[in-house]
C-alpha cells in the first residue's frame, strides 16, 4: 500500500473524528446548559430524566469519538516511526486488505484472533 495514500486516508479519517467529537461536545454542552435552565429537579421532572439519559448517550459517543481519535493518532506516528503496517505483537506484516479495511489495525489477523479468543 503506498504510504502517501495511507497517510492522506488517516489524516481525512482523523479530522473527520475531530470534527465529529467537536460536533458532540457542543451538543453535550447544550444539553448540559438546557439542563441548568430548567429547575434541575431530576427525579421529578420527566424531562430531566431525559436529558440525564440524552447526556449519558453524548458521553458515550464522545467518548467512542476519542478512542477513535487516539487509534488514528497512533496509526499516524507509527506512519511516522516506520512501523506502520506490523503487527505490534508478533512483527509480522499486518497485510493490505486488513489495513484497508481497518488503517488502525495494530495487529495481523492472527494475533488479533487470538487476543479476542482470550
Ligand atoms: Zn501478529
Amino acid at each position: 500500500m503506498l504510504e502517501t495514500h495511507v497517510r492522506t486516508r488517516l489524516a481525512l479519517e482523523r479530522s473527520a473524528a475531530a470534527e465529529r467529537l467537536a460536533d458532540l461536545e457542543r451538543s453535550f454542552a447544550d444539553v448540559v446548559e438546557a439542563a441548568t435552565d430548567s429547575n434541575g429537579d431530576d427525579e421529578h421532572d420527566p424531562e430531566g430524566a431525559t436529558i440525564a439519559v440524552e447526556r449519558q448517550q453524548l458521553s458515550a459517543l464522545a467518548e467512542a469519538a476519542r478512542r477513535a481519535l487516539a487509534e488514528f493518532d497512533a496509526a499516524l506516528a507509527r506512519l511516522d516511526a516506520g512501523t506502520y503496517g506490523s503487527c505490534t505483537r508478533c512483527g509480522s506484516a499486518i497485510g493490505d486488505p486488513r489495513l484497508d479495511a481497518r488503517p488502525t489495525a495494530i495487529l495481523c489477523i492472527r494475533c488479533a484472533r487470538q487476543a479476542a479468543r482470550r
